[in-house]
Parts: C-alpha cells; structure tokens; sequence
C-alpha cells in the first residue's frame, strides 16, 4: 500500500465538529462590523513578495525567517501573505479606495508563517482584522479599540483579557529614543544574547520585546520611549487614554510594547490573556501612519488591528462559553420506512424546507433495512425523525419519533405538518 499523504505540519484541517465554533464567531464578528460601519475587503492570498519585505521590514522575525517565498512559472517573487495590512493598504491604493476619502475596512482569511508550531502558533493561521485610513486623531484609535472590546463583551471573553498600551511616538522621536536605547545596550553589551546583538545595528528597539528571561532586569532598566515622547504624540496618547477612561475600558500602560511589524507609529496595543500559556496575544494592533506613502502612495494616517482566530477559539473553549445554540443540531431525520417510500420522504422533505425555513431537516439516503434507518435517524442528532411508510402514504399521515425523549410515537396529518411540529419540537429535548 502507498504511503497516505498528510498535511502540512502546522496547517490544520477544521472539522465538522469544530466549525459551528469558527461560525458562531464569524457571525458576531461579521455582524459587529456592519454596526461600526466597516466594510469588508477580501485580497488575494498571495501576493508580491516586495509587498511584505517592503512594509513589514526586512529586518523583522516575519520577514528574515517566517515567510513562504516561492517562484512561479513566470519565475516572479511571490508570497503566501503572513499577515493582512499590507494586502489591504496595497489593494485600497490600487482601487481608488484612498484619496481624499476615509475608509473603515475589516478582513479575514488565512495567513501564512513559518514558525514552530505549537498551541496557539500555527503555519497556517487565520486573522480577522479591521484597518481604517485617512483619520489621524485619536478618536479612531479608541473606536477600534472600542470595537474589539465590545466583541470580547459579546463573546463572554471581557474579564478574561487585558489591554496594553504603548506609544511609539513620531518617527523623528523614535529615532532619537532608538540612539539613546543603543548607548545603553551597548554599556550591556555581554547581557544581550546572539539574537539581540544581531539586532542592536538593524532594529534595536525589537531587543525590548525578547522573552529572554536571562535579559529581563537589564531591559526593565532601560529608557523608555514613554519619557521621550514628541509633544503631539503625548498629546494624542493622552487624548486616547481619556476616551477609553470615559468609556470605562481598563488598560496597562506597557512601555516596553513594540510589536513584530516595523510599520507601527504612536499608538500600538495588544489584548492578552493568562488562560493561553505562552501564547497570551489574542489581538493586537496600532497606528501605521507611515505606511501608505511608504508603499508608493500619498501620505495617509491609517489605524487597524488583527486578531488570532485560533487562539479566540481555543480561549472560548478553554473557558467553556460556547453557547450551546451555536452548535444547532438537526431539528427533523425524514425516512421512508422502505423503498417504496424513499420518493415520497425526499418530497416531504423538501415540503419541510418550504414551509419552515427555520428548521433544519436531513433527509435518510441510501437505502438500507428498516433497523438501520433508525438507526442513523438516531446517530444523525435530530430531535424527531418523520416516518413514512405505506400506510401513512395511503393514510395522508406521517409518524413523528421521537428520537430523545421517552415519548409514544404518534400520527400527523401531513397537511398540518409545519404547525404540528413547531409545538413537538417545542417540547422536545434538544
Ligand atoms: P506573537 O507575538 O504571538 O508571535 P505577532 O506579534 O507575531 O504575535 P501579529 O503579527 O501582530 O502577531 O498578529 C496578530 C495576531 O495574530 C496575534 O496577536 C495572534 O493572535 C495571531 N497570530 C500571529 N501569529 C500566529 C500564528 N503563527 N498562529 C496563530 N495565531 C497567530
Ligand atoms: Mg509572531
């Protein structure tokens, strides 16, 4: 026998018993958009590969070692994207979507990252993410703070997370700050391990964000960008800070929050919790004013976040909130009691569907002898199954069995169907 292919390690499949989860919060996430006010935009998977290097950085963990760069027959430069803002910034450039004009844009879909796959990091990962161009006050920082909040309220997650905050201020403060961050990096030359000293010339304020314990006393002495801050970008992290105290959403200022991605300016924020382990971000984003001129258009203030799909999903679990509803079971099984009356049901189901919408009805395929019609009636999860044999075919009738409750099996008229069984299945458990 041949060896059976598998897929790709960290690529993971979803499977029926997962997805009414992912769908449950697809629906609050889609349905929360459209109560901001944003609108969605799906970009291509892949994507040119100067896209990425020329917006993430070159010198960022993505970049230097997570991408899936390939060529293609054309032997052009493509890749699977690691992450959505830059598709999103290229796309809103592309179509006109930027000039003049405010844009409020959500996304989701896979991304694409080479990383070592454990809980909560995977290769193939999915992200939802907001992105809002031509606004550069703080209103719209707290508003896509405030939207992400209020889906951790509808989801139950609220208490369970927290939001950290940081200011990176403006470029020219930022570099300011970096000469003043290397100096003292390099009085603690020998503390910094390989990964770090690589990084003191290409990207030193990257060296704040190790989780190395061994260099965690020396970077909680060094300065902070928080005390060199440009006076505009002070004042716009204080505007911020008072919207969320006004709307009554806690934060932590943490001075030491850079994120992954170079394009980040003034604000950046993460929501974390303690229930994932080692992989506590579950969203995080900021401003990236710089970025639309960077990538060849005009200059456009833009603030956006991205989420983890995969570690929401495995926090609404590890916390067990799932609302039962969102796993909805079969309503109704419909089978004829033979063949002879396998036309008949298909009919009737079909009648079903008609008339009542809102039920969810599967119809018995496949043939099989009475006892093991009944039998996946009963492994398919409905509540009822419709029976139809030759006397309720003559009879106008239907048997209804009930598949959960310890309940007689009845007769219906086949003409009082629908209203029949919204008051049984009223009464049945689900
Ligand atoms: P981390 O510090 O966990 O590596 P990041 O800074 O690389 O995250 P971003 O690029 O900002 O993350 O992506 C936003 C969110 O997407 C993260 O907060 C996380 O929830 C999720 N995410 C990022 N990488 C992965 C991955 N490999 N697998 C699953 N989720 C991921
Ligand atoms: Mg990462």
């Amino acid at each position: 026998m041949s060896k059976k292919i598998q897929a790709i390690r960290g690529m993971n499949d979803l499977l029926p018993d997962q997805s009414p989860v992912w769908q449950y919060f697809e629906s609050q996430v889609q349905a929360l958009m459209k109560r901001y006010g944003y609108d969605e935009i799906r970009t291509p998977i892949v994507e040119q590969t100067a896209l990425f290097s020329r917006s993430i950085g070159e010198v960022t963990d993505i970049v230097e070692k997570e991408m899936y760069t390939f060529e293609d027959r054309n032997g052009d430069s493509l890749t699977l994207r690691p992450e959505g803002t830059a598709s999103t910034v290229r796309a809103a450039m592309e179509h006109g979507l930027l000039h003049n004009q405010t844009q409020r844009l959500w996304y989701q879909g896979p991304m694409f990252r080479h990383e070592r796959p454990q809980k909560g990091r995977y290769r193939q990962f999915h992200q939802v993410g907001v992105e809002t161009y031509g606004l550069d006050g703080p209103d719209i920082d707290a508003e896509v703070i405030l939207l992400s909040a209020r889906l951790w309220k509808q989801l139950g997650l609220f208490e369970h997370v927290t939001l950290e905050l940081n200011s990176l201020g403006s470029n020219e403060a930022r570099a300011a700050y970096r000469d003043l961050l290397v100096s003292y990096f390099e009085q603690h030359h020998e503390l910094l391990d390989e990964d770090s000293r690589r990084r003191l010339t290409s990207n030193p304020l990257r060296i704040l964000d190790s989780k190395n314990p061994d260099m965690a006393e020396m970077l909680a002495g060094a300065p902070r960008l928080m005390d060199h801050l440009d006076a505009e970008s002070r004042e716009h992290f204080e505007a911020l800070t008072a919207r969320l105290d006004t709307a009554g959403i806690d934060y932590v200022i943490n001075p030491r929050l850079v994120r992954g991605l170079d394009y980040y300016c003034r604000t950046v924020f993460e929501w974390t919790t303690n229930a994932l382990g080692s992989q506590g971000t579950v969203c995080a984003g900021g401003r990236y004013d710089g970025l639309v001129e960077q990538l060849g258009g005009k200059p456009t203030p833009a603030v956006g976040f991205a989420m983890g799909i995969e570690r929401l999903i495995l926090l609404l679990e590890t916390l067990d909130i799932v609302p039962a509803e969102a796993r909805a079971p079969l309503d109704i099984y419909v089978l004829g009691m033979d063949e002879s009356a396998d036309g008949a049901a298909m009919a009737l189901a079909e009648h079903l569907r008609d008339d009542s919408p809102k039920l969810n009805v599967q119809l018995h395929c496949g043939g099989g002898s009475f006892k093991s019609r009944i039998k996946k009636a009963d492994r398919s999860g409905a509540r009822i199954a419709l029976l139809l044999g030759e006397s309720e075919l003559t009879s106008g009738q239907v048997a209804v069995k009930f598949l959960r409750d310890d309940r007689e099996q009845c007769l219906v008229a086949q003409s009082a169907l629908a209203t029949t069984l919204d008051s049984l299945l009223s009464t049945a458990t689900a």
